[in-house]
């Protein structure tokens, strides 16, 4: 097994057996998003990630019941490199149960509902899609997605996109978790973020949802945008508005909702819509002081 660092990985796969079809971030731009900066995009020789499957298969194949494909947006991939490798993770791993990886809204969408259907079918269950927000003027300066020539202007375009996404990929029947970040409107937007992501979430109606708290790290454009403009990230009662915005509005049909995320302040979990009254309740608590919150030395990015 050969891995080119730095990999990242959703919390809920701290168990899964990660393998990198590709390197890097296709796109690349987000203005937050420092993970990949290091890396020049390139999908990996097939024959190479048919070679990890099968070493992964021959050492630790009977334990494999997930398995998530790396890097930052593997659904990239054209079909054939799709139908190799999971043909190649059924016959390695004997138990599994679930193959996922990351995908943006560009990626599900420049697959026709029929690919997905098969991806589904040969056993690619779960997507991982960050918008990160649904406030329309966030979404745009953060460079959420790539706009291709001759796409629609509309300010609306890239939450449209999301909301497209997540439901042809919903219809496919694969499992959807969508993933938002407290503070990415910073002060300025932090109302329309936080009231904008809700009504994103209500639409994607994905079958998780996770918030993530944003850090701005050093030689992001948004570093650079903080530095020259003044870009402000909410303080701590600020983020933890949105959040309680975010659980109060947010209305999926039923989706796990989790903050477990090393970088909040305030890790809650619950199903979302029926237990956003409750989580509501324990955010007012926080605001109050009345419950810790994360120190900042164990926060993680
Ligand atoms: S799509 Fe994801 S990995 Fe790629 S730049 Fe944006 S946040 Fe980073």
């Amino acid at each position: 097994m050969r891995y080119e660092a730095p990999i990242f990985r959703p919390p809920s796969e701290a168990n899964s057996y990660i393998f990198q079809a590709t390197i890097g971030c296709s796109w690349n731009n987000c203005t937050y998003c420092q993970m990949y900066r290091s890396k020049t995009f390139r999908v990996r020789p097939l024959a190479e990630t048919l070679e990890d499957i099968a070493l992964a298969g021959q050492s630790m194949g009977p334990r494999v019941q997930k398995v998530f494909v790396a890097d930052g947006d593997a659904l990239v991939l054209d079909m054939e490199h799709w139908r190799a490798i999971l043909r190649a993770c059924r016959g390695a791993f004997p138990r599994l149960r679930q193959v996922s990886c990351y995908a943006m809204a560009s990626n599900i969408l420049a697959k026709t509902p029929g690919e997905l259907a098969e991806l589904r079918g040969l056993g690619l269950t779960m997507l991982y899609i960050g918008p990160e927000s649904g406030d329309e003027v966030t979404l745009r300066r953060l460079a959420k997605q790539p706009r291709p020539a001759g796409a629609s202007r509309d300010a609306a375009y890239i939450y449209d996109c999301h909301v497209a996404a997540s439901l042809r990929a919903r219809d496919a029947g694969m499992k959807r978790s969508a993933i938002f970040l407290l503070g990415a409107g910073g002060v300025e937007r932090s109302a329309e973020h936080a009231a904008g992501s809700a009504r994103l979430a209500t639409e994607m109606d994905p079958d998780y949802l996770a918030a993530l708290t944003l850090t701005v790290v050093e030689g992001t454009p948004l570093a650079r945008t903080q530095e020259r403009l003044g870009w402000v990230l909410p303080d701590v009662m600020g983020l933890l508005r949105e959040l309680r915005v975010f659980v109060a509005e947010a209305q999926p049909t039923d989706a796990l909702f989790r903050t477990n995320h090393a970088s909040n302040y305030l890790p809650l979990g619950g199903r979302l819509p029926q237990d956003g009254p409750a989580m509501a309740a324990l955010i007012d608590r926080a605001l109050s002081g009345g419950i810790a919150l994360r120190p900042e030395w164990a926060r993680g990015l």
